[in-house]
């Protein structure tokens, strides 16, 4: 039988190719964890000598990464002949991206609020990330014509399916996310799809005060500060806010989402202190015409939160917090271990130096901030040591940082059966 013409094949593909089996034994062998299995078989404690390591009860893969990588995997045994691009990275650990590079997958450049597809042509297949991608990039790489393998997760669809919503009904958007975020910008990308859609993202509760002091302020009531001047709030939000966006008008009706992978307590903090901020300003009777709010935290980003609260009930002296320096569930995990124990929010185990008793790590609430302790570990004494990761880091990973702070403690992790 003849071989389908390109013209014949998908050229949007959005359920994986049908070829799990073919690729299961590849993934198992990039990212499984024998001591992350042995912990899991262990009820997630280990214990040699006086050394314990606690590993919280949801960490590391979530459902969207999983199906992301698997279906990355797929793309490439599909096509073995073909270039295949990435929009950005497939998600936020660089483990897994070296992997895909070492396959031949070409990572685009970031280009203003996208992805620069020059060097894509229509012969060529290119995978949309777990956070997704802009619609105007998605728009992009339809009238190329190329081989579109779309991996965005169910979760942040569903993120989308509200904001449009919201901009249907002449709502704005105010995203609790960071604007710099792929997801974030894909997700802010959807007011567009009507006409005067507007959106607003706001970084954690510091500036969402400024919006709700701003709203209160131009409905005539006091505010415990002073609010912002409508070109300081611009300038203030110049990169945050959709094209056009005006304080004046577009804070009147206000719908709040965010980004899943947020501190959910935070998010959710948000939408209730602007629902009231709201019935400040419009009175309690019109809260409908004004304000919507929906918890789009996904329930893997709340999974893992509540698994490591749950963690720090336990006796820990210190957290490790494995995940890359970009991915923001994990920089959220790591924040909420700071608040309770010295934690260190390492990108990889490599960071931890067995020999020199040294670890590099990500400084809490900086990003991209690095510093490096030595000594680190004690290496005498009873010591508890709680680990997780974000939903990015591959169980190999979270097993190899495990190990390394055994063999700190002169612990061979051979011999830990
Ligand atoms: S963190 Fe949540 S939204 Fe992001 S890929 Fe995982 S499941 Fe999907």
């Amino acid at each position: 039988m003849a071989s389908p013409t390109p013209s014949a094949e998908p050229t949007y593909v959005r359920k994986g190719f049908g070829l799990k089996a073919e690729v299961q034994d590849t993934l198992a062998a990039d990212y499984t964890g024998q001591l992350v299995d042995l912990l899991r078989a262990r009820d997630y404690v280990l214990e040699v000598g006086d050394t314990t390591v606690r590993l919280a009860r949801e960490f590391g893969f979530c459902y969207g990464v999983e199906r992301a990588v698997d279906y990355a995997y797929q793309t490439r045994r599909k096509f073995p002949d073909r270039r295949i691009f990435l929009a950005g990275e497939i998600i936020h650990n660089p483990h897994v991206n070296e992997k895909l590079r070492e396959m031949g997958v070409v990572f685009l450049a970031a280009s203003g609020k996208g992805f620069d597809y020059a060097p894509v042509e229509p012969q060529d297949v290119v995978i949309l990330p777990a956070f997704g991608v802009t619609i105007q990039d998605f728009q992009t790489l339809r009238d190329l014509g190329c081989v579109v393998v779309d991996t965005t997760c169910g979760s942040v669809l569903n993120v989308w399916k509200r904001v449009e919503v919201y901009a249907r009904d002449g709502f704005t958007s105010l995203i609790h996310g960071k604007y710099y975020h792929e997801e974030t910008r894909a997700t802010a990308s959807q007011v567009e799809k009507y006409a005067g859609g507007q959106y607003l993202v706001v970084r954690d509760m510091g500036e969402a005060d400024l919006v709700m002091d701003y709203i209160e302020a131009k409905a005539g009531k006091t505010t415990p500060r002073p609010a912002l001047s409508r070109e300081a709030f611009l300038e203030k939000f110049a990169v945050a806010a959709s094209d056009g966006f005006d304080p004046d008008v577009h804070l009147e009706r206000i719908g709040v989402a965010n980004q899943t992978t947020m501190l959910a307590r935070e998010s959710l903090a948000i939408g209730a202190a602007v629902g009231d901020a709201m019935d400040r300003a419009y009175g309690e009777s019109h809260r409908a015409e004004h304000f919507r709010t929906f918890d789009t935290i996904c329930s893997a980003t709340q999974d893992r939160q509540d698994a490591v609260m749950e963690l720090l009930r336990e006796p820990i002296d210190l957290m490790v917090v494995v995940g890359g320096y970009n991915s923001s569930n994990t920089i959220s995990l790591a924040a909420l271990c700071a608040e309770q124990v010295p934690t260190y929010h390492i990108a990889d185990p490599d960071e931890i130096d067995v020999v020199g008793n040294a670890v590099r790590y990500r400084r809490i609430h900086k990003q991209h901030f690095e510093d490096t302790m030595s000594p680190w570990l004690p290496t005498t004494g009873p010591l508890r040591v709680g680990i997780t990761a974000g939903a990015s880091t591959p169980n190999n990973k979270i097993g190899q940082a495990v190990a390394r702070v055994f063999a700190l403690r002169g612990i061979e992790p051979g011999s830990i059966t």
